[in-house]
């Protein structure tokens, strides 16, 4: 878990009346490597009860300051809770990105399998995440695939494939334009 710089402007600040409930997933799913608190991903945080944290009233900046996607997105439905549908939804910021579309991106992380995916609101909020000019990558385990934006305009982006069209090449530059500075 990585505070992504500029969520708030990005996904948008977390939501009045969106509240965690009963999840503790990203006490689980993210790695936190933080001088308070590290924990490799996919592992419970030692201070994580199962229902809650054992030291709420101070526990770490990171985790007082992190929203995952769903406590900041009104377009995502209200029933993804990232533990009701098996899916965590975030902004990601890697400080060594591996391309341009890795540099600042949404991550749907399943919990259980690929499956998690096909959940009727993890696919509703598969389909507007598509609709931001903002790349969003699929995760399980070590398997991570691209679901946005589409196949034509990634080959442009990735390498020096050829738009096949001016519509696609005039995206793929609009795409360069936003995130080669980043
Ligand atoms: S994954 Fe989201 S909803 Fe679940 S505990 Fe974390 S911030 Fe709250
Ligand atoms: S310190 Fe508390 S809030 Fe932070 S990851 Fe651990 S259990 Fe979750």
């Amino acid at each position: 878990m990585k505070k992504a710089d500029g969520a708030d402007l990005i996904l948008g600040p977390p939501l009045d009346g969106r509240t965690c409930g009963g999840c503790t997933l990203c006490c689980f799913l993210p790695e936190i490597n933080t001088p308070e608190l590290q924990k490799p991903a996919s592992q419970l945080c030692r201070n994580c009860t199962g229902g809650g944290c054992s030291i709420y009233d101070h526990r770490p900046e990171i985790c007082r300051d992190w929203h995952c996607a769903w406590r900041r997105v009104a377009a995502m439905p209200e029933a993804a809770r990232p533990d009701l549908i098996g899916v965590m939804f975030e902004l990601a910021q890697p400080a060594a990105p591996r391309s341009i579309l890795h540099k600042l991106y949404v991550r749907g992380i399943a919990v259980g399998s690929w499956k998690d995916f096909e959940h009727a609101d993890a696919m509703r909020a598969i389909a507007h995440f598509r609709t931001l000019t903002l790349p969003l990558w699929l995760c399980f385990g070590d398997r991570m695939t691209l679901a946005h934006p589409a196949p034509e305009i990634a080959h442009c982006l990735l390498g020096p494939a050829p738009a096949p069209t001016e519509a696609i090449a005039q995206e793929v530059q609009r795409w360069r334009t936003i995130f080669e500075p980043l």
